[in-house]
């Protein structure tokens, strides 16, 4: 179901002209309430009266986490303080907290994108949905909150955690829809087993998953463990949180909503555009937030951009699934390796299960990774020689797939830990 036909379904000169008087309007309050941002177009010398359509964007300077951090808490604010209504930050793991502070009306449409996003895997009022995203400073949970709430469907605020009640939670309240990380559906599909529940006989029929990168092997496991359509859905916390992308369906690329967070492609080295097709770094501005707008914001996710249009009938620009970011690439032996590259020589094999995590190492000047992944019950009770086999055969995959050698060490069930929210993937045991 379309959620928001007139928006999803524009046609191209449509969605150009609403894009262009948008950024016009967007770069007009920038300037005149952003210091920063003030600051940063004169010393390109950019005036807001250059940017008359959607193509001026490459006029404007590019904004990064840095910049992000170094103006942290209010820095980017382009109302009064008494105009905000909700703040959210990022984890802040890697450092100062990225802020975005919302007003009524970025509220609204925060409700109204996850609504499209939830609409895509065909919830209705008629659902109930558990929303096992965490709540709080962290997007994920109000996000899917004010998206269902839009649709008018029975939202189930469990927030992350406690794997037993959720599971108890599922069949008392017949849930529909899950929401949570690809990492933790696996977790409840597998402590469910234990459990003995038989996820044929539950309701639920789609899971909208996302907040960290996984593969389509993984998507084939979910949806057979779990017995539903698992979509993948994307956002940023810098940008409004969940609701930035999402894909329908077709299973084809993630629809952008490109009528509030307009995206391009770059070079992350020169900056330059690229065209579409092309593998780069994921730029978005936000066309229509008032908080805390974000112009030009330089994400470090890889991914590329899709304009045909989707068998569903929406016409918003697609992307590729995330392939990684600037940040994750390792660079072993001078071969650019990303982890979901990693993931889908697993996810085609045999004898392992979905749970894996690379580790990193330097010896002298050169970088090694391991990749431990987790066996199968069966495998596990066979005999030493056809597990060192099984791991030659792998690492004989992965060498096919990377052009580098990876060791892989097959590790017990159970013996990686399992994650509720982003799953720790690699473990980077250099110290650079
Ligand atoms: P933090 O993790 O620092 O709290 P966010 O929750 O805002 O901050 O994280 C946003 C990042 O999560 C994105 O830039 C991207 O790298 C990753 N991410 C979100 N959704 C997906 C997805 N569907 N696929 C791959 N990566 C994703
Ligand atoms: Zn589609």
């Amino acid at each position: 179901m379309i959620w928001d036909q007139k928006h999803e379904t524009m046609d191209e000169a449509g969605r150009k002209k609403l894009q262009g008087e948008r950024l016009s309007a967007l770069i007009k309050r920038a300037y005149g309430s952003v210091p920063f941002y003030k600051k940063k177009m004169d010393e390109l010398g950019v005036k807001p009266e250059d940017i008359k359509g959607i193509e001026d964007i490459t006029k404007l300077p590019f904004l990064t986490k840095t910049d992000m951090r170094d103006i942290y808490p209010y820095g980017l604010v382009a109302v009064p303080l008494k105009d905000i209504v909700e703040i959210h930050t990022s984890s802040g793991t890697t450092g100062t907290p990225v802020v975005d502070a919302y007003t009524i009306n970025d509220i609204k449409i925060w409700g109204e994108v996850m609504a499209r996003t939830l609409a895509m895997g065909g919830t209705t009022s008629e659902d109930t949905v558990q929303n096992a995203y965490g709540y709080g400073l962290f997007t994920g949970g109000l996000g899917v909150h004010y998206g269902a709430r839009t649709i008018g469907a029975n939202v189930i605020p469990i927030s992350g955690g406690n794997t037993l009640r959720q599971l108890k939670t599922m069949q008392d309240f017949k849930s529909t829809v899950l929401t949570c990380t690809p990492s933790y559906s696996l977790m409840l599909a597998e402590i469910g087993k234990e459990k003995g529940i038989d996820f044929k006989k539950l309701p639920l029929k789609v899971g909208f998953l996302g907040a960290e990168p996984w593969s389509d092997g993984m998507r084939r496991e979910i949806e057979e463990k779990l017995n539903i359509m698992a979509l993948d859905i994307y956002g940023l916390t810098e940008i409004i949180g969940p609701g930035v992308a999402a894909e329908c369906e077709c299973k084809k690329g993630l629809h952008i909503f490109d009528d509030h967070f307009y995206p391009e492609i770059i070079d992350p080295e020169t900056g330059e555009v690229l065209p579409h097709g092309q593998k780069g770094e994921l730029v978005f501005t936000t066309l229509t937030k008032e908080g805390s707008p974000v112009i030009r914001y330089r994400t470090r996710d890889i991914t590329f951009l899709i304009p045909e249009k989707c068998e569903c009938g929406r016409t918003s620009i697609r992307m590729h699934r995330i392939l990684g970011r600037t940040d994750d690439m390792l660079i072993i032996r001078g071969v650019n390796v990303f982890p979901s590259q990693i993931e889908e020589v697993l996810m085609e094999l045999e004898g392992t299960e979905p749970h894996y995590q690379i580790i990193v190492e330097r010896t002298g000047q050169l970088d090694s990774i391991e990749v431990q992944v987790e066996m199968t019950d069966k495998l596990f009770s066979d005999e030493i020689k056809n597990l060192e086999k099984e791991e030659k055969e792998i690492e004989g995959a992965l060498y096919s797939a990377l052009n580098v050698h990876a060791k892989v060490t097959l590790v017990e069930p159970k013996k990686i830990p399992r994650s509720e929210g982003k799953a720790k993937r690699i473990i980077d045991k250099r110290k650079i």
